[in-house]
């Protein structure tokens, strides 16, 4: 019997049920609605602007604003996140920041509540099918507790949620089209598959995001970076580097990132809504990729001398294991000629620095060559 290793005495009904019934509609009576009845074009505006409002509420509100503290913003911008985070079904403010700062803290350990050592399931939404026993205490957010509005939220936040997020969206479809079978679209699309969708979108930055991607900035922890998932998480994809430097606002730092957060964080503050921006310094970011960098050039060179090799396979080897060696001598020139610069707070010039990322490109391009290029001879 599978029940009997489930502690159905923790289970977490009302969430579980919640979570259960809304996925099995998604799944089946909202599609059957969109085959039998279509979505009209104020639907589709509804649920579009939905998706955006309640996504970036939880990206850019309670993540990037209420939990890491990453930037002020002006009180339009805090009273929408609050409603429309609400609206997400993902608890209040203060539940979710208490979260997630101890996931922060504890990452990957026991006192991480998504810890993915526990499974992709587990950390994706298993997580969230039982109480803890005994409950942690919310002490790490007693800073966000001063606000009044926080408090608000976190006393109203279930009224919110089913008022925004289920019933506005089923009269102003039921009105708009003036028909019944309109406003059960509206609960249907803009209310119950659309909190589907953005739920699993932020459960994804607990999973995929702790497992799909390569880890640039550190290994320290097993956060990911991942452009796939920043197409469907508004940015969060970028999850190596923010495990790494969690109070900069943006997540994906390189230009060319797909980071529609960091992108709303950065207008609002030119007009005036959002200001107090915090970044890491250029210096920093560049010296965490060259540890990184060097620690898997390390890594590679001592695979390839730990394994015997024939003397002809050697002879072959030997012209780029003596690149590598070269490479793994520039980038620890490199290392602490930045490394100075950011004890003594030098601003490095941006040629320099894309000069320097091009050298531990081409140093991780080689690496991989001779790698491959060990597998083969030995193979
Ligand atoms: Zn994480
Ligand atoms: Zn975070």
């Amino acid at each position: 019997m599978i029940f009997k290793h489930i502690p159905l005495d923790r289970v977490s009904w009302i969430t579980t049920g919640f979570l259960g019934i809304t996925l099995f509609l998604a799944l089946t009576a909202a599609p059957a609605y969109l085959i039998m009845h279509g979505m009209g074009g104020f639907m589709a505006a509804m649920f579009a602007f939905y998706m955006i409002a309640t996504g970036l509420s939880i990206t850019l509100g309670y993540h990037r604003l209420y939990s890491h503290l990453s930037f002020g913003a002006k009180w339009p911008v805090r009273f929408f996140v609050l409603i429309f985070g609400a609206a997400a079904w993902e608890n209040s403010v203060l539940n979710w920041a208490c979260d997630h700062r101890r996931h922060h803290k504890h990452v990957d350990h026991d006192d991480d509540p998504y810890n993915i050592n526990n499974g992709f399931f587990f950390a994706h939404m298993g997580w969230l099918l039982f109480k803890l026993n005994p409950e942690p205490p919310m002490d790490n957010v007693n800073d966000l507790r001063k606000d009044p509005w926080v408090r608000w939220q976190h006393k109203y936040v279930h009224l919110i949620a089913v008022l925004v997020g289920f019933v506005l969206p089923m009269v102003l479809c039921g009105l708009y089209y003036q028909s019944w079978t309109a406003a059960l679209g509206g609960l249907l699309i803009v209310g119950i598959l659309r909190t589907v969708l953005v739920q699993h979108a932020t459960f994804c930055i607990n999973s995929a995001c702790h497992y799909f991607g390569g880890q640039p900035y550190s290994t320290k922890h097993s956060a990911r970076d991942s452009w796939v998932m920043a197409l469907v998480t508004y940015g969060e994809g970028y999850h190596n580097y923010h495990h790494e430097f969690q109070h900069d606002y943006r997540n994906g730092v390189k230009p060319w990132q797909f980071d529609p957060t960091k992108w709303s964080i950065w207008l609002l503050s030119k007009i005036g809504m959002t200001y107090n921006l915090r970044r890491v310094s250029e210096a920093k970011i560049l010296l965490a990729e060259l540890t990184e960098a060097r620690r898997r050039l390390e890594h590679g060179v001592a695979f390839c001398n730990s394994k015997p090799l024939t003397d002809a396979a050697k002879v072959k080897l030997q012209a780029s294991l003596d690149y590598l060696h070269q490479k793994q001598e520039e980038l620890a020139t490199h290392y602490y000629q930045v490394q100075k610069g950011v004890t003594e707070r030098v601003e490095f010039s941006k040629s320099k620095v894309r000069a320097w990322r091009r050298d531990i490109q081409h140093s991780l391009d080689h690496l991989d060559q001779v790698v491959s290029r060990f597998r083969a001879v030995r193979a």
